[in-house]
This record gives structure tokens, sequence and C-alpha cells, in this order.
């Protein structure tokens, strides 16, 4: 009977633990989770959708901006030899990514993302003036706007420019904003008013205090880009706030019941 009650008492005890534990975020890389190999192409609208079907956390994607100022959905600066900023949109009218589909403008990104389950990681990438960099973050909260998506709950900033996340800062009061660099300490970032870091995962094991110094001041913590077993198991370890992979499935499975829905 003593026996039955310690038992109880332990299981309780483990089961509160449990509850209490911080739960960990998973976000697809670029929308990618080895999605060539499975007929789909990193920031495409399908590998987006693959993530709300899959009930990923977040789907990771970057914005940049044409000589015509159109926002598209991509992560490098140049598409085929030509760079997208001295460039207009319609010089891009041939081009398609790997699974066939045309390079997507975040208006059409962004009616994926309206159908939601999954929260939009938005990277806005550096420009080549502040100026760019200003408009570029202006358009960006007018598309959000006119998809129902300028909501904390649905999106968060990333981004590797300082200027960038300063007006985010200004202008999405409420938002998680996080800085790219991992140049900066956590007291550094919340001085310039953002709230957030998303940092390689070196940062961290070179910096092992930093995810804590980040949580006591209340700011979130994402790490990029975790695939191996090993920096897994590190980075969950030291209990960050998201895992931003192109391995999802094997985080979901290192994670078990730890993993944030
Ligand atoms: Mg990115």
């Amino acid at each position: 009977m003593r026996k039955a009650i310690q038992f109880a008492a332990i299981a309780a005890f483990v089961a509160l633990t449990m509850s209490c534990a911080p739960k960990i975020a998973i976000t697809a890389h670029r929308g990618y989770w080895n999605c060539e190999e499975a007929g789909f192409a990193e920031n495409s609208i399908k590998s987006l959708e693959l993530a709300q079907k899959n009930h990923l956390w977040g789907s990771e994607f970057d914005v940049h901006m044409t000589s015509d100022l159109v926002l598209v959905v991509h992560h490098d600066r140049d598409i085929q030899g030509k760079s997208i900023h001295t460039h207009d949109y319609a010089d891009f009218k041939d081009y398609r990514l790997k699974n066939g589909e045309k390079l997507p403008t975040l208006d059409e990104y962004l009616t994926q993302g309206e159908k939601g389950g999954t929260v939009l990681v938005f990277e806005l990438k550096p420009q080549y003036d502040k100026a760019h960099e200003d408009y570029m973050v202006d358009k960006s909260i007018e598309a959000l706007k006119r998809h129902g998506l300028f909501d904390p709950k649905k999106v968060i900033f990333i981004s590797f420019s300082m200027n960038i996340c300063e007006r985010v800062a200004a202008l999405c009061p409420g938002f998680t904003n996080q800085f790219l660099s991992g140049n900066m300490s956590p007291e550094e970032i919340l001085a310039k008013n953002i709230n957030g870091i998303d940092y390689h995962y070196s940062v961290f094991q070179k910096n092992p205090t930093w995810v804590k110094e980040a949580h006591d001041r209340k700011m979130s913590v994402n790490v990029w880009t975790v695939d191996k077993e090993e920096d897994i198991k590190e980075m969950i370890g030291q209990d960050v706030d998201c895992i931003t992979t192109n391995e999802p499935m094997k985080v979901r499975s290192l994670l078990g019941g730890k993993e944030r829905k």
C-alpha cells in the first residue's frame, strides 16, 4: 500500500514537471524539408502547403524586392545571374523553381499563408540602402494586412539587417522580431528594442549563457539551421524556443512530447 502511494506521488510529480517543461517549436527552413527529393522546392508555395498539412509550428521564407518594387519570395540576391534588385519582376517571368512553380510574389505566397495552421516566419532580406529597406518593411506590412495576416499569432519577423529589425520594432509592436546575425548579445539587442534573437547554432555553442540571458529578459530565441542529431539534441538541451531546420521530421521525433504545436 505504502509503495502504491509512493508510486502515485512520483507519477504525479513527473506529470507536473513535464507539464511545466518548456516546449520547443519547429520551423521549416525556407519551407524546406528534403523537399527537392520529394518534388518540392525551397521557398515555394507547395512547400508552405506541406508544412501546413503536417502541422509544423512554423515555416520560414525569404523576401526580396525587384527594381519595380515587387516583393518576391526567394533566397538568393540573384536569379540565373540577374540581380533581383536591378531587374523588374517581368524579367523573371520565364524562371521556374525546381518544382515548376513560377517565382512567387509575396501576395501569392500569403494567399497560401491565409490557409493557416502554420506561423509564417517572415525573413526580410537586407536591401542596398535604408530607403529600400524601409519601403520593403512598409509594403510587407500592407500585404500582411491585405491577407488578414498582420497578427502576432500568425507571423513573426526575422532579419539580418539591423535597420529592418528597428523599423519592424517601431511599426509592429507586439510581434516577435528576431535579429539573425549572431554578432550581438541579448542585452545589446534588447537595448535596440528588438525582442528576439534567431542565431546559428554555433553562436549558442560559443555563448552557452545567451539563451538564458535572453529568456531572463523575456526575449524569444530561435536557432538556425539545425539538421544533425547531435546539434539538435544540444539545442533541445539549451531550451531554445524554436528550432529552424531542413529536417523537421527528425527534430519532431527527437522532441517527442516536448514539441510545441
Ligand atoms: Mg531565410
